[in-house]
């Protein structure tokens, strides 16, 4: 039988710490900046073309999106670096 458990990782202090995973990004809030991009050392986010209905919208109008989800190592710096607080994070697990 499988049950969930919450990650609990320890700084190097000894402290626990709990990891928030990246979940989703709001794409009506992104502008697109590349702030969070930067920060993430983990290679989980790109910018990729936004969906729009109109053809006339300019076709640099490009979007954060979470590519490789499965290298986040939960520590929000992606979110503390969006100045538009378009990320949602969750422990693993919860
Ligand atoms: S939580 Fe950390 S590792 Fe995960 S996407 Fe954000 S900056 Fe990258
Ligand atoms: S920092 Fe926020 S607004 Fe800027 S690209 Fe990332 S998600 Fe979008």
């Amino acid at each position: 039988m499988q049950t969930e458990t919450t990650l609990v990782g320890v700084t190097r202090g000894g402290k626990t710490w709990i990891p928030q995973f990246v979940q989703a990004i709001d794409r009506e809030r992104c502008i697109g900046c590349g702030r969070c991009y930067k920060i993430c050392g983990r290679e989980v986010l790109n910018l990729v073309e936004r969906e729009t209905e109109s053809e006339d919208e300019e076709a640099e109008n490009m979007v954060m999106a979470v590519v490789n989800p499965d290298n986040c190592i939960g520590c929000e710096a992606c979110a503390k670096v969006c100045p538009k607080k378009c990320y949602t994070h969750a422990p693993l697990g919860a």
